[in-house]
């Protein structure tokens, strides 16, 4: 008698060692054929056309510009789900869970439909979800000029060259200055901006080193300091930087003074 199994609640006897032999090879057929139509079903997720890929998406309106160099133009923003960090002045919180699935296409519809040709990316951490990647390079290919507002957490070299990036580099204040990821600086082109948000003169002056030992200034078309909404007197920012001469632009969030500080989808 050679090892049973229960088949269908019933012991089932294997008649010779053969029959075992050949039960386990058709056994290992199915298994290969399963792999098989799963590796083809990964095929088909990457060839799927970019306009039936999804992101998690929290909102999308239309607004003033309120940062960068961008300040003060109509814009519609597009923000994204999901954020890794939790820098301490965070104004967006309702981002790191809310949202809905969104096709690319249900996107660039929703974002077309304000007929503005200025767009910017933002969160939460819109890298987070490597769908965005495409998104971009489809409302670049409409002709828009598309904007990125990144942490600087995670890598932007996979970003379309045609994308304005602004890229936050956290600072000591925001608890999370151990998150940069400094082989970005090198990835900086002329295009983009490189934003410091600091609330005190130690945020201020690591965001002087940093602009110094990097060079900033050359590496990208602007460097921004900006003061945490609340936590420090504008001015005493701007004395600082007339100081010590630093050829920086600082910047208020305009958008705060226009509405209320925690307005949401201005
Ligand atoms: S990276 Fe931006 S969205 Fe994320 S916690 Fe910091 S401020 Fe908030």
């Amino acid at each position: 008698m050679f090892r049973y199994k229960a088949v269908n609640r019933k012991k089932f006897y294997f008649k010779s060692p053969n029959e075992k032999r050949r039960l386990a090879s058709r056994r290992s057929e199915t298994c290969v054929a399963i792999l098989r139509v799963r590796r083809l079903a990964v095929r088909d997720f990457t060839i799927m056309p970019e306009h039936e890929k999804t992101l998690t998406i929290n909102e999308i309106y239309h607004s003033i510009q309120g940062e960068s160099t961008w300040v003060g133009c109509p814009c519609v923003f597009v923000r994204l789900t999901f954020c890794n960090l939790r820098c301490n002045y965070c104004d967006t919180e309702y981002a790191f869970y809310e949202g809905t699935k969104q096709t690319l296409k249900e996107i660039v519809d929703a974002v077309a439909a304000f007929r503005c040709p200025l767009v910017e990316i933002t969160g939460g951490e819109p890298l987070l979800q490597k769908n965005v990647l495409p998104l971009m390079s489809i409302l670049c290919d409409a002709g828009d000029t598309v904007l990125l507002e990144t942490s600087g957490a995670h890598d932007i070299s996979e970003v379309d060259p045609r994308v304005h990036r602004i890229m936050d580099l956290k600072t000591p204040g925001s608890g999370e200055v151990e998150k940069n990821l400094w082989s970005n600086i090198d990835h900086l082109s002329s295009r983009d901006e490189v934003k410091f948000v600091m609330g005190s003169r130690e945020d201020y002056e690591w965001s002087r080193d940093k602009v110094q030992r990097y060079n900033l200034l050359s590496r990208c078309h602007a460097v921004l300091f900006s003061p945490i909404f609340g936590r420090i007197d504008p001015r005493q920012i701007v004395e600082w930087i007339l100081a010590d001469k630093l050829d920086v632009r600082f910047q208020l969030q305009m958008h705060k003074f226009i509405w209320s500080p925690t307005q949401r989808g201005v």
